[in-house]
């Protein structure tokens, strides 16, 4: 029983494949974790860095409190299954179970009780006698799980164990392992590239694709917010109906428009709230995503609605207890290729139809999934980024939403209107703009207060849930952007500070104290030749000494300027195993504006003024062409031409440049 930690895991193999990169989760005490994706995604490779059966090229692994990077597989506490079994022919079931627990030399007795044990849980109590060959796959994988079972481990891995099974027994064995998986009470981390396994039998599920963690969430949320089109396309059968489009803000309205078919749907503006306004230009080519239980031919439905399209039948599949009906939005489409256009909808009702019909479908908006069209990734975030609102400068005075705010002095810009974005997550509670709570959702750990201020909903990401039914909130003006005319008047500070820089070493000669044993040594020398001369020597009065030694000394040198680096940092870029020629390399390191400070030596920087954001202050200076910004304290008035920076070097990321790949 134990909670895993990953932290910034990388793994590059010898032939430089970057399987796996940043993947970070923690993992509950419990937890049923499945990790899944198409082939070659990295989940067997992330599974085996947490076995120990592949070297970790980068970050933390923690099973328990432990950092186990360096723990021989045998010591981690971890059993796992395999695909193929993995069992001895030669010997009985019993033996092949009791295999592991022999090697450990464990008392026969005990062995006897945990085979026993695991085989009743497992239904194979008959079977203990027979040889593996005279079983099933379905038994064969279940004493598989039996060997596991019976090293009560903390954490049970399970790569891809059902997949030699066909699929009746697949399905019966999937509800084994979830029972088994609540009666062990024990971490499970499953493996698997079918999403109906992951979906039935995780409690949390890890989506993965090209070595890249996509999204990690409950089975429910993966299926209702996913945060990309591919996590929407893997999640749920039938896939969801993806087509190409546009969508354009008229008044408080918006214009959802179809590609290639003259198909439009007109919904109110408060849909996209949480949409960056460029979006709804019109012009922007989104990807429009409507799972096919979101699509309905009922026509007291098509009646009812206000967001209906054309659709011309093509076939259908009959599932027993639901159709599939086939068809394409575009006149001409044929409803059978995969296109922008053809659409599948979930149909209950008994109606016949046939081959060309055309039919009005109601398309249920409040379920609809909208994707950038290049990136691919989600436009209308669970929790948004920004909250988009019209504003209005006029001297000092910035006004939205009814509010007026005045413009800290780091903020200049011409009297107009405009578009103002405060991210949601530079609301803060407390100060004098006064907003009605709506509430508060948990997502992810995060707290997502819905307010309504001047007749719109906006969104603050908050420490704290609010309970009140109002709320006094204020806006961190280092966050905001202000747009007039499309283009950009006001930027946020960047919450980034990035420097290069590589890794270096050097021997230096340095009084280190002596060892114990070698003061040992020497006292018992100076004791001899005491004796000799017949005197008494106090030994324990006798001070350490110290010696001049050669040490090997690391530096991270940052922009120029060096810093001794502790010597676990050094390790740890080290210990990135296949990056050979570690002092050779370009490194980043980033940190924040807050973890700077001043000094007389360090990183050369150019002041370029100070940015007053009334609560705070920060300097602006350049660092060769970097532009960069430091926080200042209250105490500082003044700055000089030129100051020298120190990174607090615990809070730096340190990345590997042309790899892109964080070391610490
Ligand atoms: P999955 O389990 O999702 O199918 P893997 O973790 O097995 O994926 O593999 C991830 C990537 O790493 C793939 O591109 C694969 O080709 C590569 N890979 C796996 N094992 C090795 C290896 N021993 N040496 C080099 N590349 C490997």
């Amino acid at each position: 029983m134990a909670n895993l930690s990953l932290k910034h895991i990388y793994k590059v193999y010898p032939n430089g494949a970057k399987a796996v990169n940043d993947f970070t989760m923690e993992i509950e005490d419990k937890e049923f974790i499945v990790f899944v994706g198409p082939s070659g995604c990295g989940k067997s490779t992330t599974l085996r860095m947490i076995a120990g059966l592949e070297d970790i090229t980068a970050g933390e692994l923690k099973i328990g409190d432990l950092v186990v990077n360096d723990v021989e597989p045998k010591d981690r506490d971890i059993a796992m299954v395999f695909q193929n079994y993995a069992l001895y022919p030669h010997m009985t079931v019993f033996e092949n179970i009791a295999f592991g627990l022999r090697l450990r030399k464990m008392p026969r007795e005990e062995i006897n009780r945990r085979v026993q044990e695991a085989a009743e849980i497992l239904g194979i109590t008959e079977y203990l006698g027979r040889k593996p060959k005279e079983m099933s796959g379905g038994q064969r994988q279940r004493v598989s799980l039996g060997r596991a079972i019976v090293r009560e481990p903390k954490v049970m891995l399970l790569d891809e164990p059902l997949s030699n099974l066909d699929a009746k027994l697949r399905t019966q064995m999937r509800s084994e392992i979830a029972k088994l998986h609540k009666k062990l009470g024990t971490t499970f981390i499953y493996v698997t590239h079918d999403q109906i396994e992951a979906m039935t039998m995780g409690t949390r599920i890890v989506v993965m694709k090209d070595g890249f963690v996509q999204q990690i969430d409950t089975p429910k949320n993966l299926y209702n917010y996913p945060g990309n089109k591919f996590v929407a396309g893997f999640i749920g059968t039938p896939q969801m109906n993806f087509f190409e489009g546009t969508l354009k803000k008229v008044g408080d309205f918006v214009e959802v428009a179809f590609k290639y078919t003259d198909a439009k749907v007109v919904v109110p503006y408060f849909y996209f709230y949480k949409t960056r306004p460029s979006y709804l230009d019109g012009k922007t080519n989104v990807i429009i995503g409507l799972r096919a239980e979101n699509v309905s031919l009922d026509p007291a439905e098509v009646a009812n609605s206000n967001a209906t399209i054309k659709v011309k039948i093509s076939h259908k599949e009959e599932l027993g207890n639901e159709t599939l009906i086939y068809g394409d939005i575009n006149m001409d489409g044929d409803g059978y290729t995969e296109s922008s256009t053809r659409i599948i909808i979930k149909s209950i009702d008994e109606v016949e139809y046939t081959a060309g019909d055309i039919v009005e479908a109601a398309l249920d908006l409040d379920h609809v999934h909208l994707f950038d069209a290049a990136t691919e990734i989600s436009i209308l975030p669970r929790i948004p980024e920004f909250n988009y609102l019209d504003c209005e400068v006029h001297g000092r005075t910035l006004t939205f939403l009814g509010q007026g705010v005045e413009l800290p002095p780091a903020i200049v810009c011409e009297s107009g209107v405009g578009e103002l974005l405060i991210p949601s997550d530079a609301i803060k509670l407390g100060g004098d703009i006064v907003a009605n709570v709506i509430g508060t959702e948990v997502i992810l750990g995060k707290k997502l207060l819905s307010m309504e201020l001047g007749g719109r909903r906006i969104f603050a990401v908050v420490d704290e849930e609010v309970t009140t039914p109002t709320v006094n909130i204020s806006i961190d003006m280092k966050k905001i952007t202000l747009l007039r005319d499309g283009k950009e008047i006001v930027s946020p500070m960047p919450e980034t500070v990035s420097f290069d820089g590589n890794l270096t070493k050097k021997k230096v000669v340095e009084d280190v104290p002596e060892t114990e044993e070698e003061r040992a040594k020497r006292l018992a020398k100076g004791k001899k030749d005491a004796n000799a001369e017949g005197e008494e020597n106090a030994a324990a009065e006798e001070p350490v000494r110290t010696k001049s030694k050669k040490v090997v000394k690391f530096s991270l040198k940052i922009e120029g300027a060096e810093f001794p680096a502790p010597d676990e940092i050094a390790q740890k870029l080290i210990a990135a195993l296949t990056i050979k020629r570690v002092f050779e390399k370009d490194y980043r390191f980033e940190c924040t504006p807050y973890d700077l400070t001043i000094a007389e030596e360090g990183i050369e920087a150019h002041v370029e003024g100070i940015c007053d954001y009334g609560a705070e202050r920060f300097a602006k200076c350049t660092v060769g062409e970097k532009v960069i910004y430091i926080k200042l304290d209250d105490s500082i008035a003044t700055l000089p031409k030129s100051i020298h920076l120190v990174p607090d070097i615990e809070k730096l990321a340190i990345i590997q440049a042309d790899m892109d790949i964080r070391l610490v």
